[in-house]
């Protein structure tokens, strides 16, 4: 069940976490489950992110606007 989902958007945050890499600063079970949507694969994250989603700092660093600005 959870082998199929790859990434997590907050709504709340606007932000994309990637559960194949789990890191504790993105405290996910703080996340609000009403904001929570699971996403499948990387065509539907780059729709995401093509609607102002941002990748998270700490674990989809490399998709994140706020982790290029900082360093
Ligand atoms: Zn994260």
């Amino acid at each position: 069940m959870s082998k199929k989902t790859h990434y997590l958007a907050d709504s709340n945050t606007k932000e994309i976490h990637d559960l194949s890499n789990p890191v504790m600063d993105c405290k996910l079970e703080k996340i609000n489950k009403e904001y929570i949507t699971f996403l499948q694969n990387n065509q539907e994250l780059n729709e995401y992110l093509d609607e102002g989603y941002d990748g998270c700092p700490f674990c989809l660093r490399t998709r994140s606007q706020k982790a290029k600005k900082s360093s």
